[in-house]
């Protein structure tokens, strides 16, 4: 995979630039730190925004409203996330690590047996609220072969088609699809991943908790820990383009990132990249471009969703105009009625609501995007891009193989990926867990 980048760097004298805050780059920082050894002040961040987080911030207060992005999903974590949080100091200035934190708020909360929260999913079926139940997933005789056959496909010939293409409409009301839905690839990813857990999937005791807000209990303390060891945090800094020396011998293919252009403060100003330093690029962000609405007025329709300056796409196009290499953005960026995502926080006041959807659930309320819009082969860019020196691409936007995108997990994959690659070190993350089984039908579907 690491066709160019082999040499070993020598972190005191490497210089790292990590483009975005989100926990990608925050992963790459602690990782840059940890594992190879550099000095946090050679490690620069930079976001367009004033703080760190990006789409796993949080913000409000009770009078005008709380924006919650995160916090929909289960799995925040898997070994990679893990591996991180066992890297960060915890927060309470104790021994532990951040993942010792977590884990013990998770042992704590263990719920007394029989009092176990059955449900993460409830429906509108007739005007009556009814629970989703892991239990009762059938999805007949049909729609069983034709999940079958979206699990044995090869992933090439999958990208081309849309999930309505295997399934009837009567498939899209069931259950079993409630805790699924995506698009075709990432429907065969998220199956093959996750399809041993089917009956805890539902299952609220089994998801992953923190104490406080994905933001509170896991950017903060990252990004504390990451000012303590002298990280340099450039904030309203949006990276417009890297430019990048073109090889000859390789009919003038982009290949070592020279200088980054950067806009600081409105003001225009180019960063020398010395070939030894290193660059790790968020490219796009799940939230670009996202709307707020209030009490009395609808979120505003994005002012122009196709113009790739909007948001946080255009130093991917910028890198996607050099080479194909780098993927696709107008893939991701361009389909907004599909990728599309409405979400809503409600302040309560008292506490009714909280009872009747404990009696309903047995829990306490926690609280489509672009990454899962259809893609086909290329349309992602590789972590390491064929050919390349110094750059590394990470995000929900990048291809990892056999990973499923849309949380936390992935961002941290593609960063340990990243630095693990640039930096020259002998390890790599843990392989994904999936069937060996399948591993043989690709085999026998990729020819
Ligand atoms: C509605 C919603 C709910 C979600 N819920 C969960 C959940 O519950 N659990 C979970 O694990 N995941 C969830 N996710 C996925 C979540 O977005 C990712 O896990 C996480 O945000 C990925 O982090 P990241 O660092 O890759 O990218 P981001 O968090 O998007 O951060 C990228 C940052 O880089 C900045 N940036 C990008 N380009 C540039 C540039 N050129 N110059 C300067 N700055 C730049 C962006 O502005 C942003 O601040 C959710 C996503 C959405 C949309």
């Amino acid at each position: 995979m690491h066709d160019t980048v082999s040499s070993v760097r020598d972190p005191e004298s490497t210089q790292a630039w990590l483009v975005g805050s989100g926990i990608a780059s925050l992963a790459a920082a602690v990782h840059l730190i940890r594992d190879a050894r550099l000095p946090g002040r050679n490690i620069h961040i930079l976001d367009r925004h004033a703080e760190t987080g990006g789409g796993i911030t949080s913000a409000g207060n009770a009078e005008n409203g709380y924006i919650l992005y995160p916090g929909s999903l289960p799995y925040f974590h898997d070994e990679c996330v893990d591996n991180l949080l066992s890297l960060v100091p915890s927060a309470s200035g104790s021994d532990k690590s951040l993942l010792d934190t977590i884990r013990d708020f998770q042992l704590s909360e263990t719920p007394p047996p029989g009092s176990i929260a059955k449900t993460r999913f409830l429906r509108n079926k007739g005007g009556k609220c009814e629970r989703s139940e892991a239990n009762h997933l059938s999805i007949g005789p049909y729609n069983r072969l034709q999940l079958m056959k979206v699990l044995l496909e090869g992933e090439s010939l999958l990208g081309r088609y849309r999930i309505q293409d295997f399934f009837g409409d009567e498939f899209f009301g069931t259950d079993f699809w409630a805790l699924w839905s995506t698009t075709a690839i990432e429907f065969q990813r998220c199956l093959r991943k996750h399809l041993p857990d089917i009956h805890s999937l539902n299952n609220v005791s089994t998801l992953d908790r923190t104490r406080y807000s994905l933001y509170e209990s896991i950017i903060l303390p990252i990004s504390t820990y990451l000012r303590s060891e002298g990280v340099n945090f450039h904030f309203n800094a949006k990276v417009v383009d890297m430019r990048m020396t073109l090889d000859d011998n390789l009919k003038g293919d982009p290949t070592t990132v020279t200088e980054i252009v950067l806009r600081e403060h409105e003001e225009e100003r180019i960063v020398n990249v010395d070939p030894n330093d290193l660059t790790i690029v968020t490219i796009g962000s799940p939230n670009s471009g996202y709307q707020l609405g209030t009490n009395s007025d609808p979120p505003p329709y994005p002012s122009d969703p196709d113009d790739f300056t909007y948001g946080d796409w255009s130093l991917w196009f910028h890198l996607a105009q050099k080479a194909t290499k780098f993927g696709v953005p107008l893939n991701f960026n361009s389909h907004t009625p599909e990728s599309t995502l409405v979400t809503f926080t409600v302040t309560l006041h008292d506490s009714e609501f909280m009872l009747l959807y404990q009696v309903l659930t047995n829990d306490m309320p926690g609280s489509t995007t672009s990454a899962l819009l259809p893609r086909v082969h290329k349309n992602r860019p590789e972590v390491i891009p064929p050919n390349t020196t110094n750059i590394a691409l990470v995000g929900q936007f990048t291809e990892i193989p056999r990973d499923t995108t849309y949380n936390m997990e992935y961002s941290v994959r593609g960063a340990q990926t990243a630095v693990y690659a640039l930096m020259g070190l002998p390890k790599s993350p843990p392989r994904t867990k999936r069937s060996l089984l399948l591993d043989v039908f690709d085999l026998l579907a990729e020819g």
